[in-house]
């Protein structure tokens, strides 16, 4: 049976992206006579907000959207994150980064969130080369870090993978797409990548559909399926969006949110049918 799933973060309103892509999800299930989840992805703290988490309730029921079954949070899933951290850190393909708080802002405010699109600076690989013993060392000293994946380390293990995009085909795995990610936070202990693959595996996620700013994070959680034994779904990467100006819809643009949009008058049904469904 497909199953599909919407996963958004609560860090504000939902806007017509999310409105596109949710309805994008639910729309492939229903197709098949599947199941289609949600997903609050909610790992954040500093990010996530109660308040935001009803407002996609009342969103998604808006626009007549009905997810199956209870809807997993995030942050109900810690233990399970360890789990797996200790089992890559077992496998020898996690290696602590001590990195400047300076240049682990840079990172942070990129990897407890899920990375749309190109452009995030790869890490150097500055702490790569060190030694175990100082490894140890500085981690028993109480050295704040976090934990990133060797992608090549990785992919000596994993050897050559593929994964398929519904409607892009067949994708030969990139091991060092976005370089040695992080997968664990200092300060939240996991990571988008990390959460996001465990949870899809959790939810028995057949055919994952996100936009396709997300298609280079696919190589890295291909991988993660292969190191921690995980079943293997399909990807359908849907086209972005735009409005008017060509603009993708972000809360960074000020895109109107649903909720506005509610208030302004529109109907669910129109808008909708603008976006297709
Ligand atoms: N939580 C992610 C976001 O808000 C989506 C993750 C995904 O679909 O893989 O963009």
């Amino acid at each position: 049976m497909v199953i599909t799933r919407f996963a958004p973060s609560p860090t504000g309103r939902l806007h017509m992206g999310h409105a596109y892509s949710a309805l994008f999800a639910e729309s492939l299930a229903i197709v098949e006579g599947g199941k289609f989840f949600l997903r609050i992805e909610d790992i954040d703290k500093n990010r996530c907000r109660e308040e935001h988490v009803e407002g996609i309730y009342e969103d998604l029921k808006w626009l007549g959207i009905c997810w199956d079954s209870e809807v997993l949070f995030q942050s109900t899933r810690f233990d399970e994150y360890k789990n797996s951290i200790n089992i890559l850190r077992g496998m020898d393909v996690l290696y602590p980064c001590f990195c400047s708080r300076k240049r682990i802002e840079i990172e942070q405010s990129n990897v407890g969130l899920a990375p749309h699109g190109p452009g995030s600076p790869k890490y150097s690989g500055n702490c790569r080369a060190i030694e175990s013993e100082e490894r140890e060392d500085r981690i028993v000293k109480g050295e704040s870090h976090s934990w990133r994946l060797d992608c090549s380390k990785a992919s000596a293990i994993t050897g050559e993978l593929q994964w398929f995009d519904q409607l892009a085909g067949n994708m030969n795995m990139e091991p060092s797409i976005l370089g040695d990610v992080i997968i664990s936070r200092k300060d939240i202990a996991t990571s988008y990548h990390l959460a996001v693959t465990l949870d899809d595996a959790e939810q028995g996620v057949t055919l994952i559909s996100r936009g396709e700013d997300l298609r280079e994070s696919t190589h890295v959680h291909r991988m993660l399926q292969c190191l921690l034994g995980l079943p293997v779904p399909q990807w359908c990467h849907h086209k972005l969006i735009t409005n008017s100006a060509g603009k993708r819809f972000s809360k960074r643009e000020g895109s109107l949110t649903l909720k506005e949009m509610r208030d302004s008058g529109i109907k669910a049904e129109d808008l909708r049918g603008e976006l297709g469904f």
